[in-house]
């Protein structure tokens, strides 16, 4: 029931780059799924494959059951959606979006219901008559999605479908976009280099970095049990702190850790050696006095910075060792914000099941 299936693919352009390294995974039926990675891990070169537009050095590409090996971008039941949408400026919406069945020989009463069925989906409908160039960067978007759902693809490809937009427009589109896919049923694969982006919108994540898919897993997971330290860094903020395995045994860790003296951690899979302890801004706690309750982690440090958000403010508290830790704390009114001062000794605790 996978409607992608990738075998060992792998992509060497001329001059040695690898710019992906035997990938395989499986993307099912109806998914939203998220290629996610920093810039130059190989996202777009593993869409393009997928679409066709590259070739595989080695391995295999399996759409709705069939090795695509030897079949061009167009014969694919996949879509396109380009970084920079590209559309026609001289023809009306209409036009671009009925321009791919047209020239494919789909009859003109047919083409002239499916345009409308397409504008209809991105809320385009009272636009068609338009040309591009008098439309914002969203609705120019939009057009480009018309145009890929009109030829009504399994599989939707979606190449940093956000990047061009503004903030504000960005947050609302990626709502849509979830909206879409479940309302059209098709499968998405959409790349993007913005955790924020893949997390909300995408059912599963594949993370990748220099090529090779780091981990796949739901946004929830990813966040809570991330499999490496790159994943932990690069998926939302975390404090990393050294610190080496003294005793490892089924149900715990000892460790003696930077900046936090020796501390017992549950045990989370193989430990031993030099670990690194994550940990998110969210979980750690501030306070004035010390903390009471003995299994808390804890050490004294002293604010380095406060920035307000709204909601919330970011803390740094330097403690001993040098070690730098970033707190989210959540704002109080009666407070006046985070309730501490850059300057103020304090400390910061945590429960070890959040570590
Ligand atoms: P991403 O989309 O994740 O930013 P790309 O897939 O565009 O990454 O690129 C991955 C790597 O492959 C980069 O090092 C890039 O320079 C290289 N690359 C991409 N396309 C080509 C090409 N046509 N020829 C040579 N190298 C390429
Ligand atoms: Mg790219």
């Amino acid at each position: 029931d996978a409607i992608v299936s990738l075998r060992n693919v792998t992509k060497t352009f001329p001059g040695g780059v690898k710019a992906v390294d035997n990938v395989s995974f499986d993307i099912a039926q109806n998914e939203f799924f998220a290629l996610l990675g920093p810039s130059g891990c190989g996202k777009t070169t593993l869409l393009r494959m997928i679409s066709g537009l590259e070739t595989p050095t080695s391995g295999q590409i399996i759409i709705g059951g069939e090795d695509m090996a030897l079949t061009p971008p167009n014969k694919r039941p996949t879509n396109m959606v380009f970084q920079s949408y590209a559309v026609f400026p001289h023809m009306t919406v209409a036009e671009n979006v009925a321009y791919g069945l047209k020239v494919t020989g789909v009859p003109a009463d047919e083409t002239k219901r499916r345009v409308a069925e397409a504008l209809e989906m991105v809320k385009l409908t009272h636009l068609a008559q338009r040309k591009p160039d008098q439309m914002s960067g969203g609705q120019r978007q939009r057009v480009a999605l018309a145009r890929a759902l009109v030829k009504r693809p399994k599989v939707l490809l979606l190449d940093e479908p956000l990047s061009a937009l503004d903030a504000k427009l960005r947050d609302e589109m990626r709502l849509e976009l979830t909206r879409l896919q479940e309302n059209v049923g098709i499968t998405f694969i959409i790349v993007t280099h913005d955790q924020d982006e893949a997390l909300s919108m995408a059912s599963r994540i594949a993370v990748m970095d220099k090529g090779a898919v780091q981990q796949i897993a739901t946004p929830s997971e990813l966040y809570e049990q991330p499999t490496s330290r790159f994943i932990a860094d690069f998926i939302g903020k975390v404090n990393l702190i050294n610190a080496k395995v003294v005793s490892s045994s089924a149900s715990k860790v000892v460790c003696d850790a930077k900046g936090l003296g020796r501390i017992e951690l549950p045990h989370v899979g193989q430990a031993q050696g030099d670990i690194a302890i994550a940990v998110r801004p969210e979980k750690l706690k501030i306070s004035e006095a010390q903390p009471k309750g003995a299994s808390a982690i804890a050490t004294e440090g002293k604010v380095r910075d406060v920035a307000y958000f709204g909601d919330t403010s970011h803390v740094v508290v330097r403690c001993k060792d040098d070690l730098e830790l970033a707190v989210n704390v959540q704002n109080d009114k009666r407070a006046g914000g985070a309730g501490v001062e850059r300057g103020q000794q304090v400390w910061i605790h945590w429960a070890p099941e959040d570590t």
